[in-house]
């Protein structure tokens, strides 16, 4: 058969890729093809806020587990990463946070991502987003992006956020403003209590309008093609057939932190050592691809209630209906809830003992919610408290089990490696005791379940977190940009030493930034989106 062919292939279409494939298709002679290995995003738990609660396993996920983690009991960790147009944007929590201005300066001064200082993504951050209610420097009004306030908090998350300002840390109705310290309610990425995920943001508006961009579904990517060291299409799998697309200019990566590693790595770049293992023809000796891999270690503590205060009562068959009706008349009540309403930046060591606070908070208004995580008796009601350490140290990888591409690769986020990332681990789980035990949630707790009156010592704590944490879904880093021998990309996101080819997700992040990924990873696609139309 002869091969499709377009100017620029972009394989993946997540958070960063619905961006790229909207934006690089406003010009009309650009011949535009997003290729996806997931199904379209009709499954009705994407769009309705509370499903993020079904949705961290199963049909919409690639069903992955950590390679055994040597600091966490050599635990075999859940590791959701989505497979279904939109990508993470389609299956997260939707919560609005973009890290901290400083984790930009740090990639530009520090990590030789230049022309990525916050001063530089800033446009991007503000291009992009929507915001319904907040506006002035910080915020974009006009973006595709849409951005709002929960409609009606859960009274156990408005009691979360009381509680923290009992424990003294101040109100904060802005976590992407001039401080990110503090506590309060998450924006979401929503729009009339509908998720807006990059698919519904960017691409849905414009695919069928645009004759010259065609979405693939149901195709994954089998490798990268290359002529010498200039990258000239795809092969991909559908439906039992390997079928070839040609890149006139360019093939764009954007499989995500896991995904574009290993594709990399099948198509022949990277580490030759690993490559040649696996009898992989090497095509560029890049030793940084796969390596470097950083996530968010999420510890969490649940607490059984007195009562059904929290979204739990909406277990009950008759209350769901209920739930589901009122969401179906008038969207609104439990369904329009992304169940992380409350959150708060915080500091391990007490406030001012870091520039910027080094622990982020998740209250979810629920129990049992996320796959992997500890719950409450059945027939009983709980609320959890998720907190990681911002900025860990440890460093993990991507690498392959095969050169099969429809093997999972081996995620090792080597969790916990570095003792610091432990001790503010540690920190963060007796914050949350101290938070859990503040008069507002107090009234409502019968009993912390885990971690249990049993944990006290230092050395309990380091225990609880080794055998409870878990991803929060952050992973990052795995194809870097910046300068030096681990480097993969430089700062126009080209890969070092070949042509044709860029990768433009949150593998490109030089190091993980300080809050949850998908905003950030939508600027990426942004000002990636810049950078291969000459803008910038
Ligand atoms: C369960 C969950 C909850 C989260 N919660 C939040 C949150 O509340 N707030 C927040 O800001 N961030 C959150 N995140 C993180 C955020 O969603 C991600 O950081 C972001 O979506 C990453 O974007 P990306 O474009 O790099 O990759 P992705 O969005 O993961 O996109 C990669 C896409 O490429 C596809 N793909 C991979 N390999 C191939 C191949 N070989 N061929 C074809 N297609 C391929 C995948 O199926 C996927 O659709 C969450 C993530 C998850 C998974």
């Amino acid at each position: 058969m002869m091969a499709q062919g377009f100017d620029y292939v972009i394989v993946g279409g997540g958070s960063a890729g619905c961006v790229l494939a909207a934006r690089l298709s406003e010009d009309p002679a650009a011949r535009v093809c997003l290729i996806e290995a997931g199904g379209r995003d009709t499954n009705p738990l994407i769009h309705v806020p509370v499903g993020f609660a079904k949705m961290t396993t199963g049909p919409l996920t690639w069903g992955l587990t950590t390679a055994p983690q040597k600091h966490a009991n050599n635990r075999e960790i859940p590791y959701a990463q989505a497979r279904v147009l939109g990508g993470g944007s389609s299956i997260n929590a939707e919560v609005f946070t973009r890290g901290h201005p400083s984790d930009y300066d740090r990639w530009a001064a520090d990590e030789g991502a230049q022309g990525w200082a916050f001063k530089d993504v800033q446009p991007y951050f503000l291009r992009s987003e929507g915001n319904a209610i907040l506006s002035g420097g910080w915020h974009g009004t006009d973006g595709p992006l849409a951005v709002s306030n929960g409609p009606d908090p859960n009274p156990t998350s408005r009691a979360f956020v009381q509680s923290c300002q009992e424990l003294g840390m101040p109100y904060n109705p802005d976590f992407n403003g001039a401080s990110q310290a503090g506590t309060g309610m998450y924006q979401t990425t929503t729009r009339n209590n509908r998720r807006c995920s990059a698919a519904v943001a960017y691409l849905h508006p414009v695919a069928r309008q645009r004759p010259n961009l065609t979405v693939i579904v149901g195709g994954l990517v089998l490798r990268i093609l290359f002529q010498g060291t200039r990258a000239i299409g795809v092969s991909y799998a559908s439906a039992g057939r390997t079928r070839t697309i040609r890149a006139a200019s360019e093939v764009i990566v954007t499989s995500g932190a896991i995904g574009s590693p290993k594709l990399m790595l099948l198509s022949g770049v990277g580490p030759a050592a690993h490559l040649q293992a696996h009898g992989i023809p090497v095509v560029a000796d890049l030793p940084g691809v796969g390596q470097n891999l950083t996530d968010h270690f999420g510890i969490d503590i649940v607490a059984e209630l007195h009562g059904h205060e929290s979204l739990d009562k909406y277990n009950k068959p008759h209350r769901a209906a209920w739930a589901g009706l009122q969401y179906m008349l008038f969207r609104s009540g439990p369904v329009a809830s992304n169940v992380v309403e409350g959150g708060a930046f915080w500091y391990a060591d007490g406030p001012g003992s870091k520039p910027v606070p080094d622990l982020q908070f998740h209250f979810l208004c629920g129990a049992g919610a996320e796959a992997g995580v500890a719950s409450v008796p059945k027939g009983s009601s709980g609320i959890t408290l998720n907190s990681y350490t911002l900025r860990p140290k440890s460093r993990g990888s991507v690498t392959l089990r095969n050169a099969d591409p429809a093997a999972a690769a081996v995620v090792d986020p080597n969790f916990l490696a570095d003792p610091d990332d432990l001790r503010i681990g540690v920190e963060g789980v007796r914050i949350s005791r101290d938070i859990f035990s503040q008069p507002s949630l107090r009234k409502y707790i019968k009993a912390i379940r885990f971690p249990d009156d049993t944990v006290r010592t230092q050395a309990g704590f380091e225990a609880y977190a080794r055998q409870n944490g878990r991803t929060s879904y952050h992973p990052t880093g795995t194809c870097k940009m910046g300068t030096g021998a681990m480097a993969v990309l430089d700062p126009s996101l080209r890969v070092r030493g070949l042509d044709g080819i860029r990768i433009c997700d949150s593998s490109a992040m030089p190091s993980l930034i300080g809050s949850n990924t998908n905003a950030p990873s939508i600027m990426i696609g942004e000002r990636a989106a810049d950078l291969i139309r000459g803008n910038r």
